[in-house]
């Protein structure tokens, strides 16, 4: 198993903890995956993210057992004819980032490593301080001052080690990497780290599995940095190369409307996503000005004949307050999907009579 650069194509082993080429270009990941046998795990008695073994970058007698708190295996629940919810807040840290971060956590327990670092708008870092004190690794975890109480709290409370960086979400980030450089210690990155998606992958084998072995015709998709679309991407990919869809559902991507830089690309037909000014919005987990994946972002909806649309702070707040009254709380992030489904169907009428999934990314708690 490699670490690949996107660029040049040079190789890396896990083992050498690098989270960039010394090209500048970004890993993905390599390594033999096998086919899913749904038959197998559609009755298997692992109700977690880890009975699809087959195709995550670990093996079945391995370090996940002491890692797993029965992350995954979330409920697809249907909110509308043709609409479906998959409750990602049913994680133990309450949002989807816990599917990465067992994953990587996981590997990086295997690979010995006792101390990481990741910066986050506040849910992954949850989800790595958490997976973290469970495996016995320190974390070291950088969030911007702005980011709310909840999510620090929720990370400190798991042993780790909160940095507050004030300025932009770039700034995190660059506080993160210069410890990184710095103290040569493992980068437990959602963005930069290609096992973060093996994790968040699992999302769509689970729909898969739910709808008895076929793929919805659309995915509404939240995206910031990519954590959920890429992985999502991945996981079509594979099914396709399996023979087990024989064509990729649609990616109905969702940005924020005061920090939309991959829908601007997106509209501009470039390869390339420029960084747009954070104009400020309550949709704080996804309000990431300068995507590293951008381009890995845009070829995915794009292969996918998919869409972007933003959501602005007040058609979220309408959404998160009309999924409450029908039960179902989350946070004010998470409420740009259900708002999307309405866009969505206003700009392609055709999509009432097709099957559509949105994810319920995190719990209502986490927000003020
Ligand atoms: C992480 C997250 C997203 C997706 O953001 P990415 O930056 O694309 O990973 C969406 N909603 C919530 C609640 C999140 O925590
Ligand atoms: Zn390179």
């Amino acid at each position: 198993m490699n670490y690949i650069c996107v660029e040049c194509k040079s190789t890396f082993p896990l083992e050498s903890h690098k989270w960039k080429c010394d090209c500048g270009g970004l890993l993905n990941l390599e390594f033999d995956k096998k086919p899913v046998d749904f038959s197998k795990t559609s009755i298997s008695k692992n109700h977690s993210l880890w009975k699809y073994i087959d195709t995550l970058p670990l093996e079945e007698a391995d370090v996940w057992q002491e890692v797993t708190m029965g992350e995954g295996d979330t409920p697809l629940i249907k909110l509308a004819e043709n609409l479906y919810a998959k409750a990602e807040y049913y994680m133990p840290t309450l949002s989807f980032k816990d599917r990465g971060a067992a994953v990587l956590i996981a590997m990086a327990k295997k690979l010995g490593i006792d101390r990481v670092v990741a910066d986050s708008s506040g849910n992954a870092g949850s989800a790595i301080a958490a997976f973290g004190a469970r495996a016995g690794i320190q974390c070291d975890i950088f969030v911007a001052d702005s980011t709310s109480d909840k999510k620090i709290k929720q990370i400190e409370a798991h042993g780790a080690v909160i940095h507050k960086i004030p300025g932009t979400r770039e700034d995190v980030a660059n506080a993160a990497i210069a410890m990184v450089e710095d103290t040569q210690v493992f980068y437990a990155s959602h963005i930069f780290n290609p096992l973060f998606w093996e994790g968040t992958k699992t999302y769509v084998y689970e729909i898969y599995e739910q709808m008895d072995g076929k793929l919805p015709e659309a995915f509404i998709i939240p995206v910031g940095n990519g954590t959920l679309l890429i992985g999502a991407y991945i996981a079509f990919k594979e099914l396709l190369d399996n023979g087990q869809i024989d064509k990729m559902p649609k990616i109905l991507a969702v940005q924020a409307t005061a920090c939309a830089p991959i829908q601007k690309a997106f509209l501009e037909g470039e390869n390339l996503v420029s960084p747009v000014e954070n104009n400020g919005t309550l949709a704080e987990g996804i309000a990431i000005a300068a995507p590293a994946r951008g381009s890995e972002i845009l070829k995915a909806v794009r292969e996918t004949n998919g869409d972007i649309i933003t959501i602005t702070d007040e058609e979220t707040m309408q959404a998160r307050k009309e999924l409450a009254l029908k039960g179902f709380y989350v946070e004010i992030t998470s409420a740009v999907n259900y708002a999307a489904y309405s866009k969505y169907v206003a700009k392609y009428p055709e999509l009432i009579d097709q099957k559509v999934v949105l994810p319920l990314c995190g719990a209502g708690i986490k927000s003020n």
